[in-house]
Parts: structure tokens; sequence; C-alpha cells
């Protein structure tokens, strides 16, 4: 690992499903660096968003809101809380209808200004894994370690539906397919912020390894 005492930045991009979350939280771990999930905070921002019946065509009024919160992310045992303005939402940020608004706050520049400056300092406080979409690219492109995680999108979709009927939500896969595939395609054509692997990122195509094998992949760069 590097030098002792030194101050480094892990980051994990790509697409849903690419197994990222689950991977980042378990080198998190084992490196006892703090995990940030940069997904939560817009997530969490789409939730006030829809709660006060915001526009989510109105660009401005999207970035004077994130302008005005306050998330946080806390780690309480083992898991990651995100709080909104304080408030615990940990549990409301990942139903389906939210899921498919996070679009319109996402494409938003000044909102991802805000973002970004939020992660940029969060990360600079200790070393750090930071899990995203634009994390190579945008907000640490001086990260130590960077990758980029992708799977072929049959089994990015299986592993969503996985995840979502373990917590009883009953899409059927071919919805699930759906929405992955609307979701890449926001996320990569988006004007700021868009996916994209940064040109120095180590690529794991993780369609056929487990999460312990990406997990020792990843750890082979940064030890
Ligand atoms: O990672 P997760 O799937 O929870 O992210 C939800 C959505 O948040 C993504 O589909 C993407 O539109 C947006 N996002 C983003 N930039 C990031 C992380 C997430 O635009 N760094």
């Amino acid at each position: 690992m590097p030098g002792s005492g030194g101050h480094f930045i892990v980051a994990i991009d790509g697409p849903a499903g690419s197994g990222k979350s689950t991977v980042s939280k378990l080198i998190a771990e084992k490196l006892g660096l703090v995990y940030i999930d940069t997904g939560s905070m817009y997530r969490a921002l789409t939730l006030k968003a829809m709660r006060l019946k915001i526009d989510l065509e109105d660009g401005e009024a999207l970035t004077e809101l994130a302008r005005s919160t306050k998330i946080d992310l806390l780690k309480v045992s083992s898991s990651l809380k995100v709080l909104l303005d304080g408030e615990d939402v940990s549990g409301l940020i990942r139903t389906p209808e939210l899921t498919n608004n996070v679009k319109f706050i996402a494409r938003v520049s000044g909102v991802r200004q805000e973002m970004v400056n939020l992660q940029r300092v969060i990360g600079g406080r200790s070393s750090a894994v930071l899990e995203g979409r634009d994390i190579g690219t945008v907000v640490f492109p001086e990260a130590m370690f960077k990758f980029y995680l992708d799977a072929d999108v049959e089994e990015r979709s299986r592993r969503r539906y996985k995840e979502l009927s373990a917590v009883d939500q009953r899409a059927s896969l071919n919805d699930i397919k759906h929405d992955v595939v609307n979701r890449d395609e926001s996320d990569i054509k988006r004007d700021v912020g868009a996916l994209k692997r940064a040109s120095d990122a180590v690529f794991v195509d993780t369609t056929d390894l487990s999460i312990e094998e990406v997990v020792e992949r990843l750890l082979s760069y940064i030890k």
C-alpha cells in the first residue's frame, strides 16, 4: 500500500450493475479507507426535489436546491448512512421511481459542481475509495488508483434483478434490463460528468468474475 501516512484516493467508476458498490465497500473495509458512494448523494438530492415537487426540467431551481441542501455520509458500523439535511434517508433513495428520476438531477451542471465540491472536501480529509461515474475523470483526475468496472448488460441486469428481488420489488428481468439500458444511455450521453473510462483507469470486465475475484484483482494494483 502507498507510503505510510500518505493520503491517497481510489477512484472506481462504471455503469449500474458493474459491481462497483460492493467492490468499493470491500476495498475500503480491507484497507481501512473512507468509503464514499457518490451516487447516493445524487439520489438524496433527487428525493428532496421530488418531495418539494420541483420541476425536474428546471436546472436553475435544481442548482439552487443543491446549494441550499446539506448532504452527509455517515459510517455506522459496516453500513453507510445518507443524511439529507440531517435526516437519515438511506432507506428511501433506492426506489425504482427515484432511480429513474436521478438522471434529471445528474445532468445539471450547477448541481454537479456542488456535488463534486462536496466529494472533494470529503475525499480531501483522508484516504478514501470513491465510486461513481466521473470520479477518475472529473472529481479526482489525479487519483493514485483508478479503475473502470464494466460487465455485459445481461449480467448487469441479472445482478440488479437479484438485488431488487431481495428487497421484494416485483419488476421483471425485462423491465430491469430496460431501465439499465436507459440509465446507461443517460449516464453516457449527458453533457457534463458523463460516464466515461479515464484513459489511465484500469479496465476490469466483471461479467465472469465473482466479487472476491474483482476485489483481489483491484487489490493487486493497490498493494
Ligand atoms: O451509483 P448509483 O447507481 O446509485 O447512481 C445513481 C445515479 O446517479 C446514476 O445513474 C447517475 O445518473 C448518477 N451519478 C452521477 N455521478 C456519480 C454517481 C452517480 O451522475 N458520480
